[in-house]
């Protein structure tokens, strides 16, 4: 086998690095894809930034083009910024767990809050209790309680008296009643304004929560972020929630969100129904904003079953003149566990054009292939000419597997075609591999 084509097949098979080309061309793709899911544009930018840094001379795994190398490393990124793992609520190992919920009218305050009521007592097995401390419409007052009820869970309530004093009587209710957790529904507005923060300073300042919880709207998208900065600056948030994760936006807020306020996300909410409700998961999330899934699948179906150093021994082998029985009776095991071999040519960027040929040895013969092989010496099985140039060898080899000398002859064929495959594939030109490269 030749240095440079030995060296050519390093790189083809993913042994190569990324190159800046590499990253800008499918950084274009990524970005569309932020832009769609509606990201902050400022995010977006520090985001591709941060990541094309990282990206620059990565290695390029084996079973994935240069574009893909660089989707998966946005995809890692992706989870990586908006948290490894979930986080849960940090509860008080003795006595009352206090969580007040803040955010905009309408971002899903008061249904998140029956959800997460419902959510905490299934999980945890703790006594929930909710006060209802937004006190500007009556409605709100009833929606909750309604949605106590349903649930039931106590809704303490004063009507509308001042918000301080229902959490402050409220608190102490809950304290004599030994509940576990209770959880605040406050005001919010359509926009942010002092009024609304400051009165939201002070029920902190009676609660002094272990939480506080800020639900966001993911159909809000770029907005999103700016919301969660302010509320953060105000009231030193300890999470989100993400809510209406059930209409047909791709969730970018989550990214802008994290990626602006810093504040973990910890559940994500959506739908109607009250047990729509969940830990926030990283990973999902980044394959909803990023839109790619095709792509995600095909790249973790790459990376999980094939041994990169596996595979280019194969190849390497099948170059090479010695390729022999025990060499096949190895690419069987191995097709047999990754797939047909042409899916997994089909990996390796420019042996595309070979599949239809390899595609000709049949993976249900490979069983009595084996068996075969497995009657031959081990002498037979390093050298391949000894069985095609005796025809005693070929019948006691037949015979002692139980099976007909055509079937032997097959497997001859087998072998010889791979060996023929192999001197095309040593044979591609220079120009060839040129290309391939830069595929
Ligand atoms: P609040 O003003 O922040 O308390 O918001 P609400 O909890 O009252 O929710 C506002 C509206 O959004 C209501 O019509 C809810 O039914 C709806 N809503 C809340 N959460 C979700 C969700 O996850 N999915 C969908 N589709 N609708 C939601
Ligand atoms: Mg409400």
């Amino acid at each position: 086998l030749s240095s440079r084509l030995q060296m050519a097949m390093r790189r083809l098979t993913g042994k190569g690095k990324l190159t800046e080309t590499d990253i800008d061309e499918m950084m274009r793709e990524v970005r569309l894809s932020l832009l769609e899911a509606d990201v902050n544009l400022k995010v977006i930018k520090t985001f591709i930034n941060n990541v094309k840094e990282k990206a620059v001379g990565q290695k390029i795994l084996s079973g994935l083009n240069p574009g893909q190398q660089v989707v998966k490393i946005v995809f890692d990124e992706l989870k990586r910024v908006m948290g490894d793992e979930s986080v849960g609520i940090s509860y008080k190992i003795n006595g009352l767990t206090v969580i007040m919920t803040v955010g905009l009218q309408g971002s899903g305050k008061t249904t998140a809050i029956g959800k997460m009521g419902a959510f905490i007592r299934k999980t945890e097995k703790k006594k929930v209790m909710f006060i209802a401390a937004d006190i500007y419409r009556p409605a709100a007052i009833d929606q909750l309680k309604t949605i106590g009820k349903q649930l039931d869970i106590f809704v303490y309530d004063e009507g509308m008296n001042k918000a301080q004093t229902i959490v402050k009587n409220g608190l102490t209710y809950a304290k004599e009643n030994q509940y576990d957790v209770v959880i605040i529904d406050t005001a919010g507005r359509l926009h942010i304004d002092e009024a609304m923060m400051q009165e939201l300073v002070d029920v902190k300042e009676i609660a002094k929560p272990d939480e506080i919880l800020l639900t966001v709207d993911a159909m809000t998208g770029q907005v999103a972020a700016q919301v969660a900065e302010s509320f953060h600056n105000q009231l030193n948030t300890t999470g989100a929630i993400v809510t209406k994760l059930d209409g047909d936006t791709r969730g970018g807020a989550a990214l802008s969100i994290r990626e602006i306020s810093q504040i973990p996300i910890k559940f994500a909410s959506s739908g109607e129904k009250m047990d729509s409700f969940e830990a926030f998961h990283p990973e999902r999330m980044a394959s909803r904003i990023l839109g790619m899934g095709d792509m995600l699948t095909l790249i973790e179906t790459a990376t999980q079953n094939i041994d990169e150093d596996e595979a280019m021994g194969m190849m390497e082998k099948m170059m090479s003149d010695n390729f022999n029985y025990n060499d096949l009776l190895k690419q069987f095991k191995m097709i047999k566990r990754m797939g047909s071999i042409s899916k997994i040519m089909g990996f390796i960027p420019g042996m595309g054009k070979y599949k239809d040929q390899l595609s000709n040895v049949d993976d249900k013969q490979f069983d009595k292939m084996s068996v075969l092989i497995h009657s031959m010496t081990e002498e037979e099985r390093k050298n391949p000419k000894l069985v095609e140039s005796s025809s005693r060898r070929r019948q006691r080899i037949s015979k002692g597997s139980g099976m007909q000398v055509s079937d032997l002859n097959r497997l001859i064929q087998a072998l010889d075609q791979q060996k023929k495959l192999a001197k095309q594939m040593s044979g591609m030109s220079e120009r060839d591999m040129k290309n391939i490269q830069r595929n």
